[in-house]
Protein backbone atom coordinates (compact mmCIF):
# COMPACT_ATOMS: atom_id res chain seq x y z
CA UNK A 1 0.00 0.00 0.00
CA UNK A 2 1.41 3.35 -1.19
CA UNK A 3 1.83 5.75 1.49
CA UNK A 4 -0.93 8.14 -0.15
CA UNK A 5 -3.68 5.13 -0.40
CA UNK A 6 -2.47 4.62 3.37
CA UNK A 7 -3.24 8.21 4.29
CA UNK A 8 -7.04 7.66 3.27
CA UNK A 9 -8.12 4.62 4.65
CA UNK A 10 -5.81 4.78 8.29
CA UNK A 11 -8.27 5.52 11.38
CA UNK A 12 -5.22 5.59 13.62
CA UNK A 13 -3.82 9.07 14.62
CA UNK A 14 -5.83 10.55 17.35
CA UNK A 15 -6.22 14.50 17.18
CA UNK A 16 -2.81 16.05 18.67
CA UNK A 17 -4.93 18.55 20.22
CA UNK A 18 -7.71 16.94 22.20
CA UNK A 19 -6.91 13.41 21.70
CA UNK A 20 -10.55 12.31 20.37
CA UNK A 21 -11.33 10.35 17.22
CA UNK A 22 -10.46 11.76 13.56
CA UNK A 23 -12.53 10.50 10.41
CA UNK A 24 -11.65 11.11 6.73
CA UNK A 25 -12.84 14.82 5.85
CA UNK A 26 -11.70 15.85 2.17
CA UNK A 27 -8.63 15.29 -0.31
CA UNK A 28 -6.73 17.32 -2.06
CA UNK A 29 -4.31 17.31 -5.42
CA UNK A 30 -1.01 18.94 -4.98
CA UNK A 31 0.55 19.32 -8.70
CA UNK A 32 4.73 18.99 -9.10
CA UNK A 33 6.98 21.74 -9.04
CA UNK A 34 10.33 22.76 -10.06
CA UNK A 35 12.42 20.52 -7.39
CA UNK A 36 9.36 18.17 -6.47
CA UNK A 37 10.71 15.63 -4.29
CA UNK A 38 8.07 12.76 -5.53
CA UNK A 39 7.56 10.85 -8.75
CA UNK A 40 4.07 12.60 -9.57
CA UNK A 41 1.38 14.93 -8.27
CA UNK A 42 0.52 13.96 -4.70
CA UNK A 43 -2.95 13.40 -3.25
CA UNK A 44 -4.04 14.62 0.25
CA UNK A 45 -6.30 12.91 2.59
CA UNK A 46 -7.12 15.86 5.50
CA UNK A 47 -8.84 14.25 8.80
CA UNK A 48 -10.42 15.96 11.07
CA UNK A 49 -11.42 15.66 14.67
CA UNK A 50 -15.17 14.83 15.41
CA UNK A 51 -14.80 16.79 18.64
CA UNK A 52 -12.62 19.83 17.77
CA UNK A 53 -12.78 20.36 14.61
CA UNK A 54 -9.25 20.20 14.23
CA UNK A 55 -8.29 19.27 10.54
CA UNK A 56 -4.74 17.66 9.76
CA UNK A 57 -3.10 15.99 6.76
CA UNK A 58 -3.05 12.26 7.40
CA UNK A 59 -0.78 12.08 4.26
CA UNK A 60 1.80 14.09 5.74
CA UNK A 61 1.48 12.21 8.89
CA UNK A 62 2.76 9.26 7.51
CA UNK A 63 5.30 10.34 4.99
CA UNK A 64 8.95 8.94 5.79
CA UNK A 65 10.89 11.62 7.41
CA UNK A 66 13.89 11.85 4.44
CA UNK A 67 10.47 12.83 2.01
CA UNK A 68 8.82 15.30 4.53
CA UNK A 69 12.38 17.27 4.50
CA UNK A 70 12.85 17.00 0.86
CA UNK A 71 9.18 18.48 0.43
CA UNK A 72 10.07 21.45 2.94
CA UNK A 73 13.21 22.09 1.43
CA UNK A 74 11.67 22.40 -2.28
CA UNK A 75 8.69 24.26 -1.33
CA UNK A 76 10.42 26.79 0.32
CA UNK A 77 13.26 27.23 -1.17
CA UNK A 78 11.04 27.49 -4.69
CA UNK A 79 8.81 30.17 -2.78
CA UNK A 80 11.90 32.58 -1.72
CA UNK A 81 13.28 32.36 -5.06
CA UNK A 82 10.51 32.41 -7.91
CA UNK A 83 8.20 35.49 -8.29
CA UNK A 84 5.11 33.85 -8.64
CA UNK A 85 4.60 32.00 -5.50
CA UNK A 86 6.16 34.42 -3.48
CA UNK A 87 3.55 36.87 -4.38
CA UNK A 88 0.64 34.72 -3.86
CA UNK A 89 1.53 32.29 -1.09
CA UNK A 90 3.64 34.51 1.55
CA UNK A 91 2.58 35.09 5.06
CA UNK A 92 1.70 39.06 4.95
CA UNK A 93 5.56 40.27 6.83
CA UNK A 94 5.63 43.72 6.14
CA UNK A 95 1.43 43.82 7.47
CA UNK A 96 3.15 41.74 10.68
CA UNK A 97 6.05 43.55 11.46
CA UNK A 98 3.92 46.89 10.90
CA UNK A 99 1.96 45.30 13.74
CA UNK A 100 5.09 44.29 15.88
CA UNK A 101 6.32 47.61 15.79
CA UNK A 102 2.65 49.35 16.70
CA UNK A 103 2.28 46.29 20.14
CA UNK A 104 6.12 47.52 20.97
CA UNK A 105 4.99 51.25 20.60
CA UNK A 106 2.27 50.99 22.99
CA UNK A 107 3.81 48.55 25.02
CA UNK A 108 1.95 45.58 24.42
CA UNK A 109 5.01 43.74 23.49
CA UNK A 110 8.71 44.18 23.53
CA UNK A 111 11.01 43.16 20.68
CA UNK A 112 14.19 42.93 22.39
CA UNK A 113 13.91 39.42 23.95
CA UNK A 114 12.20 37.68 20.63
CA UNK A 115 12.26 34.81 18.54
CA UNK A 116 10.96 34.55 15.16
CA UNK A 117 10.19 30.40 15.25
CA UNK A 118 10.22 28.79 11.86
CA UNK A 119 11.72 31.65 10.66
CA UNK A 120 12.46 30.51 7.28
CA UNK A 121 14.95 32.59 4.85
CA UNK A 122 14.10 35.41 7.33
CA UNK A 123 11.79 37.92 5.56
CA UNK A 124 9.75 39.40 8.91
CA UNK A 125 13.18 39.84 10.36
CA UNK A 126 14.75 41.97 7.36
CA UNK A 127 11.20 43.61 7.62
CA UNK A 128 11.98 44.33 11.29
CA UNK A 129 15.40 45.72 10.71
CA UNK A 130 15.10 47.67 7.64
CA UNK A 131 12.18 49.47 8.26
CA UNK A 132 12.00 49.31 12.25
CA UNK A 133 15.19 48.81 13.35
CA UNK A 134 14.28 45.85 15.63
CA UNK A 135 16.67 42.66 15.19
CA UNK A 136 14.97 39.77 16.04
CA UNK A 137 16.73 35.88 16.52
CA UNK A 138 15.27 33.05 14.21
CA UNK A 139 14.99 29.92 14.41
CA UNK A 140 14.20 27.55 11.41
CA UNK A 141 14.92 23.48 11.69
CA UNK A 142 14.90 23.12 7.72
CA UNK A 143 15.62 26.52 6.13
CA UNK A 144 18.33 28.68 6.12
CA UNK A 145 19.90 32.00 4.81
CA UNK A 146 22.87 32.75 4.45
CA UNK A 147 22.87 36.40 5.24
CA UNK A 148 25.12 37.53 7.45
CA UNK A 149 23.40 40.08 9.15
CA UNK A 150 20.43 37.58 10.27
CA UNK A 151 20.68 36.10 13.62
CA UNK A 152 20.03 32.23 13.34
CA UNK A 153 20.29 30.47 16.87
CA UNK A 154 21.10 26.41 16.83
CA UNK A 155 19.09 24.24 18.57
CA UNK A 156 21.25 23.81 21.94
CA UNK A 157 21.15 27.79 21.52
CA UNK A 158 17.33 28.20 21.61
CA UNK A 159 16.46 29.59 25.07
CA UNK A 160 13.14 30.97 27.05
CA UNK A 161 11.94 34.34 24.76
CA UNK A 162 9.43 36.61 26.09
CA UNK A 163 7.77 36.68 22.55
CA UNK A 164 7.51 33.44 20.07
CA UNK A 165 6.34 34.82 16.31
CA UNK A 166 4.98 32.52 14.54
CA UNK A 167 3.92 33.24 10.94
CA UNK A 168 4.02 30.06 8.88
CA UNK A 169 4.14 26.38 10.61
CA UNK A 170 0.88 24.72 11.14
CA UNK A 171 1.13 23.71 7.47
CA UNK A 172 4.43 21.50 9.03
CA UNK A 173 2.94 20.13 12.14
CA UNK A 174 2.96 16.70 12.31
CA UNK A 175 1.97 15.84 16.12
CA UNK A 176 1.32 17.75 19.09
CA UNK A 177 5.07 17.44 19.99
CA UNK A 178 5.74 20.20 17.71
CA UNK A 179 3.41 22.28 19.32
CA UNK A 180 4.73 22.06 23.01
CA UNK A 181 8.21 22.14 21.86
CA UNK A 182 7.04 25.97 20.40
CA UNK A 183 4.92 26.68 23.68
CA UNK A 184 7.85 25.66 25.64
CA UNK A 185 9.61 28.59 24.32
CA UNK A 186 7.91 31.30 25.97
CA UNK A 187 8.34 33.18 29.40
CA UNK A 188 5.09 33.16 31.06
CA UNK A 189 5.18 36.50 33.14
CA UNK A 190 1.22 36.09 34.32
CA UNK A 191 2.20 32.78 36.13
CA UNK A 192 5.20 35.07 38.25
ZN1 LIG B 1 -9.67 17.49 18.69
Amino acid sequence: MSITEKAFCSDKGDCIICNSKTSYFFSKKYPAYPGWPFADELKVAYWKCEHCGFVISRTHQEMAPADWAALNASWHHLAENDAEPSLTNQPPYADQALALAILEKNNVVSLNNTLDYAAGYGTLSRFLSKYFNKNIAMYDRYVRSDSPDLHYVSDSELGKYQLVINSAMFEHVLDRSALDVKTGLVIYAFNE
